[in-house]
């Protein structure tokens, strides 16, 4: 493996962003730019201005992409896309189209207006379909909304031990294609950008970590540089660059709606019982965009919540950088900060079965002491 290989394997660990491992010994090294000048965030508990909630939709075995018949419609899963959707959606939404083109018919109904179901509708239209989306609830209202949302397409998103061969090729095939569509986003006034991810480190990165079969191809995120003590401005000593893409979700979601109707398709608020339901529509091929709800729609018991939650600070333009990390583990174990239009985004929660949309106050209070501390030492 040469260097370049290792220094992309640094960084897939939690949110498929933080360091895993794998750096050289010694300093700057790498393709990003490192900077001192970085603005720092102006984290107090008067600058919090609100906390959301949401339920990321996590299979063990990971999402589920594959056509089944129901009487004379043909319905097409794709759902159950953990900590990874906003990161995914657009290879998904792909592949999900190529099923449909199954059917002669050009005429698709959708259910979901997540960023599954928006995608998934751009991606029919593209193929030629007449599509009407269904959805119990629409933007600003979706899981899809309460997301951070980084380029993150492993996180949260399948148990190693129950990935076949046959899904990891689905993945990567679907992480390929969405890296793509992401990028060619950027700069659209679609509220997707690169953005400079400083991973924050205690010790200095290990080469011998991070080797382990990683799901993502390597040429599917950016090459990281490793910072050594008096390289960059954090109060620890270790920091890893990496720049990587960056969805500001109230932007990009209301761009797609838009697009989803310029493109003559139509949004209609029903939320449906049961899979005979969707049988029932019009429309001979139907997609199952519905994330966690496709717990109950279609009875799949091993769809859970992995609860998390995001508090958001008063925006400030002038941060154009992320973090992972605290200044010391003490101060807070894993947290992350994101600059967007709507406010600068502190996280660092994922918690496995809890229904509750109710903010977690202990973690809240825990993310953002944690960041007080951090840019409070940053030099
Ligand atoms: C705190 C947090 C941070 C996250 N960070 C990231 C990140 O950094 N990167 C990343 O890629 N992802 C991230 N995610 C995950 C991402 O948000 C989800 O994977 C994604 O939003 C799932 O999209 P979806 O369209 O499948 O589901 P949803 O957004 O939940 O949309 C489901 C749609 O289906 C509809 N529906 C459901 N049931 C029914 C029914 N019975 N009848 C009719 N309609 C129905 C809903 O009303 C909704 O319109 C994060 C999530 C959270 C909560």
């Amino acid at each position: 493996m040469d260097r370049r290989t290792l220094l992309r394997r640094a960084g897939l660990g939690v949110l498929g962003l933080g360091v895993a491992g794998c750096a050289p010994r010694g300093g700057a090294i790498g393709v990003a730019r490192p900077r001192r000048d970085l603005a720092p965030v102006f984290a107090s508990w008067d600058r919090v201005i609100r906390t959301t909630v949401g339920h990321r939709p996590h299979r063990p075995s990971g999402f589920v992409l594959r056509p089944e018949r129901l009487d004379d419609t043909l319905l097409v899963h794709n759902y159950g896309h953990g900590g990874s959707g906003m990161s995914l959606s657009w290879g998904t939404a792909q592949m999900a189209a190529e099923l449909a083109l199954a059917r002669e018919t050009r005429v698709a109904a959708v259910i979901g207006c997540g960023v599954a179901g928006l995608t998934t509708a751009r991606q029919l239209q593209r193929r030629g379909f007449d599509v009407t989306i269904y959805a119990a609830e629409v933007p600003p209202n979706t899981t899809s909304n309460m997301s951070l949302a980084g380029w993150t397409p492993t996180s949260g998103l399948v148990e190693d031990d129950r990935r076949t061969p046959a899904w990891d090729a689905d993945f990567r095939r679907a992480a390929r294609i969405a890296y793509t569509e992401l990028q060619l986003l950027v700069g659209r006034g679609y509220g997707v950008s690169w953005l400079d991810g400083y991973a924050l480190r205690g010790t200095r990165p290990d080469d011998a970590e991070g080797e382990g079969a990683s799901l993502l191809p390597d040429d599917l995120q950016a090459g990281a540089t490793i910072l050594g003590p008096g390289e960059h401005p954090f109060p620890t000593p270790w920091a890893v660059l990496r720049p990587s893409l960056r969805i500001e979700p109230s932007i990009y979601l209301d761009r797609l709606v838009a697009d989803v109707r310029d493109a003559g398709g139509s949004i209609v608020i029903r939320r449906f019982g049961s899979k005979a339901e969707l049988a029932a529509l019009d429309q001979p091929v139907v997609v199952n965009c519905t994330g966690l709800g496709a717990r109950d729609l279609v009875d799949d018991p091993e769809l859970i919540p992995l609860k998390g939650q995001l508090t958001l600070l008063m925006p400030q333009p002038e941060v154009d950088y992320s973090t992972f990390g605290a200044a010391s583990p003490t101060a807070g174990g894993f947290v992350h900060m994101s600059p967007r239009a709507d406010g600068i985004a502190l996280g660092g929660t994922s918690v496995a079965g809890d229904w509750s949309l109710e903010p977690d106050e202990e973690a809240r209070r825990r993310i953002v002491e944690a960041h007080i501390d951090l840019f409070g030492r940053m030099g």
